[in-house]
């Protein structure tokens, strides 16, 4: 505490930040802007960098998204309906029959500007994808009791009840390892441990549907393709 309250002393005086650097041996002035809370140094700099990408990245994703709904491979999830919604809104197809073929006239750069507000709602799960557009609809801060937070709690993530979370065909690995696992640790439980079955059962069985719905709103396409 001192040596912060030190930092904070000197490094908002006139050519403080490089004497607090040297004075408290910093490699790196970053460190001292970190110690110093100091808005506008690298690390406000690397910060927006790192927001940028960031950005950019999930544009992408939703672009890529956008696109396969076009194609008909639909998101699955809780928050499917959504998704499948607002890019029927940007498609200009009717909500009944968001897989028919695609009416695009539009260029991309249209086409992602319309996605630009979107995308910025957009968190990654290591299995899911967050569209954090309502905190008062996230299951992770009602769990945590933060339900007017601003940011998603990923780490308290439970995707497969979440009406924000959508699956995709990428998150697919994922659940499908998961299940197999838990198969596997159900074969080697003894038959008195009933309740670790009965919640090894339940983690097995919400996994394997997460992948069935996966590959049912995959294969919409494919059938429409075929019919
Ligand atoms: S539970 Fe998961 S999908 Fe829902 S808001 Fe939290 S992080 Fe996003």
């Amino acid at each position: 505490m001192l040596r912060r309250t030190l930092t904070l002393e000197m490094a908002y005086r006139p050519g403080g930040v490089l004497a607090t650097k040297i004075h408290l041996k910093h490699i790196s002035v970053a460190t001292t802007e970190g110690y110093a809370s100091r808005p506008g140094g690298a690390q406000a700099e690397l910060l927006a960098e790192v927001n940028k990408h960031e950005s950019e990245r999930n544009l992408q994703l939703v672009l890529e998204e956008f696109r396969n709904f076009q194609q008909g491979v639909l998101p699955a999830g809780p928050g499917a309906r959504s998704l499948t919604d607002f890019f029927a809104s940007i498609d200009g197809t009717p909500d009944d029959a968001p897989a028919l073929a695609p009416k695009t006239q539009r260029g991309d750069r249209d086409i992602l500007n319309l996605l630009t507000k979107r995308a910025s709602t957009l968190h990654l799960g290591p299995a899911n994808y967050c569209w954090f557009t309502d905190p008062s609809r996230a299951l992770c801060l009602k769990l945590a009791g933060t339900p007017t937070a601003d940011r998603p709690l990923v780490g308290m993530c439970d995707s497969a009840r979440c009406l924000q979370a959508t699956h995709h065909p990428r998150h697919r690995p994922v659940w499908a390892e998961h299940t197999e696992r838990a198969r596997i640790f159900l074969g080697e439980l003894g038959t008195t441990r009933k309740t670790e079955r009965a919640r090894l059962q339940a983690d097995h069985d919400r996994a394997a549907r997460v992948v069935a719905e996966i590959d049912g709103a995959s294969a919409t396409s494919n059938e429409e393709e075929s019919a």
